[in-house]
């Protein structure tokens, strides 16, 4: 029942001026997984073309009436694997038929979707808004030639291998498909054009175009078609179907109207939302990491004071545990750089911070480093001050000027001049030298 179909179709085969028998055979049916539209062009001589073409055709009918694919990619694929199976098992069968193949080109329509599937060099067109594209790549010896850059389109057209395939069903127990990935969604006027090569020996892509931009019925420009590749020579048996869909209509709802006047303004609105997705991300991450930091300085710090420590105290290393301090890490830093700076090894960075790879580290990660201990300064004073007054006259604490200087400095705070009172200097552990 046609009335209901989003498509209006026409076809015509014709057997040419110069061969004997049509071997050319074509199909539409309506199955389970959709509309069907077929063409195949046989080969291996007169008896062999077009057993093999029609076999073809009737064995993909028979499978996909039989057979409901949920992936209308599947139920070209299989079927074309199931139709060539049955050519190569009668050609192995039957001497007379020996060495028969076919080429197939395919379209399924399911709704405003059009899959389609071919092998060899049966070629399927796409007409929308005034431009004709061609959808297949034929199988054959001179496109492998034009792929390869040896010759160029133009002389593909008038190369004396031009009828050898590089693919065909029924040669082989497995044919190799190409099935279009993802499927056309057809709309209101587009047209597609399947054709066996007798009608592309003859015509150019721009009379195809011209033929099927006109306001004739499909089956009147199908007839164009065959007509004008006669009056060229009908080298080759020719073969069309013209398929218009001329009653699409677009669903009821205002949606897609909708999304046309949000597409302007649309698509900056995403990158905006994006951005500030990504800033907020970065944003609670850095708050989050801020906290812990600050948790965790004042837990070392916490330990310090309860420990009650002075400098003067500290009459022999041994006799104090480590603290805890923690830093974070800054753009450019290494595990390296960081183990010079506090004089510590890399393997115990990696220890004391579970840490996989070294070196691979992230911007912001608070590090837990053991020093010796964070001096509180009990009065204004400069670093050399402190280490005159407090560090340097006790032998046994291995602690050096270079040494305090390096661990306490950094790019925002050199530790040069008068320090306030309350200032925490980070006294690392010298017992072992690491740098
Ligand atoms: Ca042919």
């Amino acid at each position: 029942n046609t009335m209901e179909k989003t498509f209006v179709f026409g076809s015509h085969t014709d057997v040419g001026l110069q061969r004997e028998k049509n071997e050319d055979y074509f199909s539409y049916f309506e199955s389970a997984n959709g509309d069907i539209f077929v063409i195949c062009d046989g080969m291996g001589g007169h008896v062999g073309g077009a057993t093999a073409s029609r076999l073809a055709i009737d064995s993909i009918r028979e499978h996909l009436q039989g057979k409901y694919f949920e992936e209308p990619k599947e139920a070209l694929a299989q079927s074309l694997q199931f139709a060539n199976l049955q050519i190569f098992d009668q050609a192995q069968n039957s001497p007379a038929l020996s060495g028969m193949g076919t080429t197939c080109v395919i379209l399924l329509i399911r709704a405003t979707q059009a899959y389609y599937a071919h092998v060899g060099d049966s070629r399927l067109y796409l007409w929308h808004k005034d431009t004709l594209q061609l959808l297949t790549k034929d199988h054959s010896v001179v496109q492998q030639l034009v792929d390869q850059g040896t010759i160029t389109p133009e002389e593909a057209s008038n190369h004396p291998n031009r009828n050898e395939l590089s693919r065909a069903m029924g040669v082989a127990a497995i044919v190799e498909v190409e099935v279009s990935s993802s499927p056309y969604i057809v709309q209101k006027d587009d047209k597609f054009l399947l054709c066996s090569d007798g009608l592309t020996a003859h015509l150019t892509d721009t009379t195809l175009q011209q033929v099927l931009s006109r306001q004739d019925t499909p089956q009147e420009k199908a007839l164009q078609l065959v007509a004008q590749a006669n009056q060229q020579g009908g080298i080759d048996n020719i073969t069309v179907q013209v398929i218009d869909f001329q009653h699409i209509t677009l669903p009821p709802n205002t949606s897609r109207k909708a999304w046309k006047k949000l597409k302007p303004w649309l698509f900056p609105f995403l990158i905006i939302a994006l951005l500030a997705t990504v800033f907020m991300a970065q944003y609670l991450r850095e708050q989050r990491i801020q906290a812990e930091i600050d948790q965790k300085v004042a837990d070392s710090l916490a330990i310090v004071a309860a420990e009650k420590w002075t400098t003067d105290s500290l009459t022999k290393v041994d006799e104090h545990p480590d603290t805890l301090i923690i830093h974070r890490i800054k753009k450019g830093e290494s595990l390296a750089r960081i183990g010079k700076r506090y004089n510590v090894a890399i393997d115990s960075l990696v220890d004391w911070n579970g840490i996989d790879e070294v070196e691979k580290i992230a911007v912001g990660i608070p590090l837990k480093i053991k020093a010796k201990m964070v001096y509180t300064l009990e009065k204004p004073q400069t670093l050399e001050t402190l280490y005159e007054e407090r560090f340097k006259r006790w032998e046994n604490y291995d602690v050096t000027l270079k040494s305090l200087r390096r661990a306490n400095s950094t790019p925002n705070d050199s530790l040069v001049g008068v320090l306030p009172k309350g200032k925490k200097i980070i006294i690392p552990d010298l017992r072992v030298i690491y740098m």
